[in-house]
């Protein structure tokens, strides 16, 4: 049994994210798409409804599981029985990033490879900062993201925006 993790902020899940997660379920067994919670980093959407969206968004992806996991990586990659971490890359600039992040936890856990999958190129523009951009101006997000995630920016941005001005 093949298993890859999936990690990443998932704030929120979009389009991009949902066809590296496809095409690792024709390489391995079983993809664990796992929430970082990371407190320094602020989410838009908590863990909670990030770990909604992922259900939703993935329920009829037989081989896929959702998780939520504390610390390294690699930690939670062996804890899960993982050989790899997929990781998506969009263009040059993730590249650096990656590629620090990718040697370190060679460093840590050499038996777990990092494999990347390249962005395909109509969604090479997508992120999740800039989706959550577009919605909080109300653009269309038409292919950007999965219908229900959709649904989630716009209840989100409009009860922020109530907030604001009570
Ligand atoms: P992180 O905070 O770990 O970067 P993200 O949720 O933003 O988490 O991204 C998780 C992974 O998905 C990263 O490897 C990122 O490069 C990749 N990714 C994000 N958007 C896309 C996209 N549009 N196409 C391919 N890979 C993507």
């Amino acid at each position: 049994m093949r298993v890859a993790v999936y990690p990443g902020s998932f704030d929120p899940i979009t389009n991009g994210h949902l066809d590296i997660i496809k095409r690792a379920c024709q390489l391995f067994d079983k993809v664990i798409v796992a929430i970082a919670e990371n407190p320094q980093k602020k989410a838009l959407f908590t863990l909670e409804e990030r770990l909604e969206m992922l259900h939703e968004v993935l329920k009829d992806l037989p081989k896929v599981r959702v998780d939520a996991y504390h610390g390294l990586t690699v930690e939670y990659a062996r804890r899960q029985g993982a050989c790899a971490i997929i990781r998506g890359l969009r263009a040059i600039s993730d590249f650096e990033n990656e590629f620090v992040m990718a040697l370190t936890n060679k460093k840590l856990a050499p038996e777990i490879e990092t494999l990347f999958l390249m962005t395909e190129a109509q969604y090479s523009f997508i992120s999740s900062s800039a989706v959550k951009e577009v919605a909080y101006y109300g653009g269309c997000l038409k292919d950007m993201v999965p219908p229900p995630v959709e649904v989630r920016l716009r209840a989100k941005f409009r009860e922020i925006k109530r907030l604001g001005e009570e």
